[in-house]
């Protein structure tokens, strides 16, 4: 269980340029240092994210073809 969550522990803030800790409410999560509203990933890692996601579906597909 230790570190299972640390990942969520800081989230992008555009106006910090940076990760940052946050504060979560019902609707959105907020930057502690200066009150932005923080993202999960900032946009560069979202589309590496999003990228790598559709890059392991299609080698999973291509693994189950193969098998
Ligand atoms: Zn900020």
């Amino acid at each position: 269980m230790i570190g299972s969550n640390y990942y969520e522990e800081t989230k992008y803030c555009p106006r910090c340029d940076e990760y940052v800790r946050f504060l979560q409410n019902l609707a959105a999560s907020y930057c502690v240092e200066c009150g932005s509203k923080v993202h999960l990933f900032s946009k560069k890692d979202r589309t590496r994210f999003l990228t790598a996601l559709q890059a392991e579906k299609a080698s999973r597909r291509g693994q189950k073809n193969v098998s």
